[in-house]
Formats: C-alpha cells, structure tokens, sequence
C-alpha cells in the first residue's frame, strides 16, 4: 500500500504541490491525470524520491519513504518506475539492461539474474529479443524491456509516468496490455496517464490534479464518468 499525506513540493518560488493526500491499498491500480503542468510526474518523481519532497509524507508498505533515518537507496528499491522515453542503456544489451542493475544493486549472480531478467522478458512478450539492442526495437518493444527491467528488482509497487505517451498509436495497446496484466496479478500500480480507457477499465480509483492540487478522485465511473468539478469537466472535454 502506498499513503501519501500532505505532500508538497516547490522548485524555488515555484510550489508544484501543495498538499496532496492519496492512497493506494495494495494491489490497487490508481490513475492520476490532469492537464500538462499539474504536478503528475512531480508527484511520482516525490514518490520514489528522485525529488525530495518539502513537506508531508510517502509511506510504502508502513515504511515512511520521508524519514530522515530511512535509507533512501533501499527505500526506493521497493518502487519500480517507467519513464515516458524508456530510458533504456542504449550501449547494452536487452538482456543486459534487464540484469545490470540486479547484478549491481541487489548482488544477485549473473546466472540468477538472467534467469530472472528472461522470465520477465518472455512475461512482457520480448523473450525472443534478448541479443537484441535497443535501437533495433519497435518503441513498444523497448518500453516493454522497460517494464521488464523494473519488474526484475522485485517491487512492491510499479509507478509509471505516461509510459504509452511517446509510442506511436499502433503501438499504445501492447504497453497497455502488459500493464493491464500487471494489474490483473495484483501488482500496485501509480499510472500518470491520458489512456481514459485504460483508466476506466483498470483502474479501481482514477486522481485528478490540476495546479498542485487533487480536484478529485473516487472510482472511474465517478470522476471520468461523473465528474463533480468543473475544472474536471474541462480536462476531460478536451481529452475525451
Ligand atoms: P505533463 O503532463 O506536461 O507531463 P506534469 O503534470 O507531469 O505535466 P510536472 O512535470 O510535474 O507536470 O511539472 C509541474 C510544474 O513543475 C511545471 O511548471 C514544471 O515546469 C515544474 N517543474 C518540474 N520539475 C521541475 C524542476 N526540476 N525544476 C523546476 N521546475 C520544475
Ligand atoms: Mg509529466
């Protein structure tokens, strides 16, 4: 489970967040949306501390991620991310990129890891482009490594940041669908997205924020398919 409790967030004069409260039980999925600018990568950037956060709290699995005692590198082990552009080494093999960072982070041995790292290529359908580098894959071929590589240090809990957002359109829907199986496992997800069918149909609650705030959240069918505030209305006029 993942709570985060009044969560801020400035860049200099700049507040991006200003007080956000969620939770996600486990093996929930929620998704946050809101226009561009809103905080959403800011929020899952605070989540796994690649930004630390002004104020407020993160706690994953009872752990409080912000507490100055809290070993920030192991604290962040517990989340797995995926990033908009891949983000892939692109020097390394599939295989490699898949094994480096167990290898190096958790010390598992070569043989361990790529045993692991092959199981979850074969999960994400990639299994046979292991050899492989990453220029010479499709876009959604190189985020389905991605999400590979992120499964393979054993996360409680998956964030991605508009993983289908660079792909182009014919390659959306086998992302989604490694993600939707994710879900369907039980795999904690925080999934910044503009799929509104993805939310609808996987998510158990959808998040709206727009100016470093929540305007709202609830199930789908209420904020996508309800919405009470007018500034949800707006954003999703324009993206529906
Ligand atoms: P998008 O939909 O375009 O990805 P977003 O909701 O993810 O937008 P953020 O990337 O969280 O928005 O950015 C929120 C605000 O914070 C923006 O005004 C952005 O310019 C600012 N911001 C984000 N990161 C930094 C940073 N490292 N330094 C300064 N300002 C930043
Ligand atoms: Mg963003």
């Amino acid at each position: 489970a993942v709570e985060i409790v009044d969560l801020h967030k400035s860049f200099g004069e700049l507040q991006v967040l200003k007080g956000i409260n969620a939770s996600v039980k486990t093996g929930e999925v929620i998704c946050i949306i809101g226009p561009s600018g809103s905080g959403k990568s800011t929020l899952l950037r605070c989540v796994n501390l690649l930004e630390q956060p002004n104020a407020g709290q993160v706690i994953v699995h009872g752990v409080d991620l912000t507490h100055r005692d809290v070993d920030i590198d192991a604290a962040r082990r517990r989340l797995g991310m995926v990033f908009q552009s891949f983000n892939l080494f692109p020097h390394l093999s599939v295989l490699d990129n898949v094994t480096i960072s167990q290898r190096k982070v958790l010390g598992r041995g070569r043989a361990e890891a790529e045993k692991i790292a092959r199981n979850n290529l074969e999960k994400v359908g990639v299994g046979e482009k292991a050899r492989a580098f990453p220029a010479q894959l499709s876009g959604g071929q190189q985020q389905r490594v991605a999400i590979a590589r992120a499964l393979s240090m054993d996360p409680q809990v998956m964030l991605f940041d508009e993983p289908t957002s660079a792909l182009d359109p014919e390659l959306v829907g086998e992302v989604l669908t490694v993600m939707r199986q994710l879900a369907d496992e039980g795999m904690t997800m925080l999934v910044v997205t503009h799929e509104m069918q993805f939310a609808k149909e996987v998510a158990d609650k959808v998040l709206f924020m727009d100016g470093g705030y929540v305007i709202e959240q609830g199930p789908a069918a209420q904020v996508i398919g309800a919405p009470q505030h007018e500034r949800t209305k707006t954003f999703l006029r324009r993206v529906l």
